[in-house]
């Protein structure tokens, strides 16, 4: 069809798709001053000594292209540090690949992977880069939804699987539901892909955020599932650095081959200063072992002061998001009530249906973000419950 009165004739590829519900909430809030607990990123400033080591490295002169693969000093720090943590084996030089950000991650191992015509499962309600990467290479989503209060149902996705389903895609901790799969989910999982040639793509952002004792359930931890899967993290969730744009990879050299491969054409390497300081800070485990505590207490303070509203919320086992559920407040449907809360109440939260194919019919659930300073979780607290 001809757009903008041009003779020019352009498919879209992702006819589908508008702009993102983090840009369209995040505006809103901007526009009518909203106190933002909608996209997820912290309202605090990084560690100055990260910034110190970027400053270095730019004076020193760290200023030209890195490898292609990512700074080797950061990959040696990457395999110390998952080794250290889930004793899993890596071959820094094979295995490990920088990243700008995880969303790149996602998409090259997805343009990698997938073919024309190939099924990959993904869990719904999913985090909203998975589904158009798929569709953008012609592969086909196949959408599972997770099971009671957003949690991972194995026995939906075994349904789901047939002979030409070629990725499963999985995340944990999870965006937007706030659960955490546990060991006996990848259990299941490994039994699933048990001599199938499906390829396992798992989206561990949130590592370091899981709550209440829990440990993070890698799949690096279990064998089986290391050997097919192509594992995805971002230092941005980690450091409290959204806007830095580097995450990385881990893979069997097999599979890193082919991700490398699309890698090397789409973004070659990436940010070197930002590499440098990387390398010199993760080797220092302090630097994010507090995170959990860190975090888990501003989820408390977050959940203990909605307690008294008329919000009802889901667990939040991990990530930095809480489910709740607002229809003793509202039988609007989410993004009305969301776009509502942001203009009339001042707080801009995430409506989940956009992170389904087929959202359930009367589901009310919105996402708000609590990696935000105290004094902003407070006032949002305020506001939110004097509705
Ligand atoms: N996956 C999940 C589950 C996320 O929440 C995010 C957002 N941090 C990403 C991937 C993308 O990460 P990045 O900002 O590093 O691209
Ligand atoms: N990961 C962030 C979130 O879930 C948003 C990232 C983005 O805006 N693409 O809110």
């Amino acid at each position: 069809m001809p757009i903008m009165g041009t003779a020019l004739d352009i498919t879209d590829k992702l006819p589908r798709s508008g702009t993102t519900i983090f840009t369209v909430m995040s505006q809103l809030a901007q526009e009518v001053g909203a106190i933002n607990l909608s996209q997820g990123f912290p309202d605090f400033p990084i560690d100055p000594k990260l910034i110190d080591l970027v400053e270095r490295a730019m004076r020193d002169g760290r200023n030209q292209y890195a490898p292609m693969a990512g700074l080797p000093a950061l990959r040696e720090a990457i395999v110390g540090k998952v080794d250290r943590i889930y004793g899993a084996e890596y071959d820094a030089e094979a295995e490990v690949t920088v990243t700008a950000g995880a969303t790149q991650a996602l998409f090259t191992a997805v343009v990698a992977l997938v073919h024309p015509g190939d099924e990959v499962i993904i869990m719904d309600p999913s985090y909203d880069c998975y589904a158009p990467a798929v569709l953008a290479v012609g592969g086909i989503p196949v959408h599972v939804p997770l099971g009671d209060e957003l949690h991972f149902d194995a026995s939906l996705v075994g349904k789901a699987i047939t002979d030409r389903t070629r990725v499963l895609m999985i995340n944990s901790p999870h965006n937007p539901g706030g659960t955490v799969l546990r060991r006996t989910d990848l259990h299941r999982i490994a039994e699933m892909l048990r001599g199938t040639n499906i390829i396992l793509v798992s989206d561990e952002v949130y590592e370091h955020l899981v709550y209440d004792g829990l440990s993070h359930a890698s799949v690096m931890a279990i064998p089986e599932l290391q050997e097919r899967s192509i594992v995805v993290f971002s230092f941005g969730k980690v450091f409290h650095a959204t806007g830095w744009k580097v995450g990385y990879v881990l893979a069997p050299a097999k599979l890193m081959k082919v991700f490398r491969k699309i890698h090397q054409f789409n973004v070659f390497s990436v940010n070197t200063p930002v590499q440098y300081a990387l390398a010199e800070y993760l080797d220092e485990p302090s630097n994010y072992e507090g995170l959990s505590a860190f975090f888990q207490a501003k989820r408390d303070r977050f959940a203990d002061g909605l307690r008294s509203s008329r919000f009802d919320l889901l667990a939040c086992e991990g990530s930095y998001f809480q489910v709740v559920d607002f229809s003793a407040i509202s039988l609007q449907d989410d993004v009305t009530f969301a776009t509502e809360l942001a203009r009339e109440h001042g707080v801009a939260a995430i409506p989940l249906s956009p992170f389904y194919a087929s959202p359930p019919r009367e589901q009310r659930l919105l996402r708000f973000c609590f990696a935000k300073e105290d004094a902003t979780l407070d006032a949002a607290i305020e506001r939110l419950c004097a509705i």
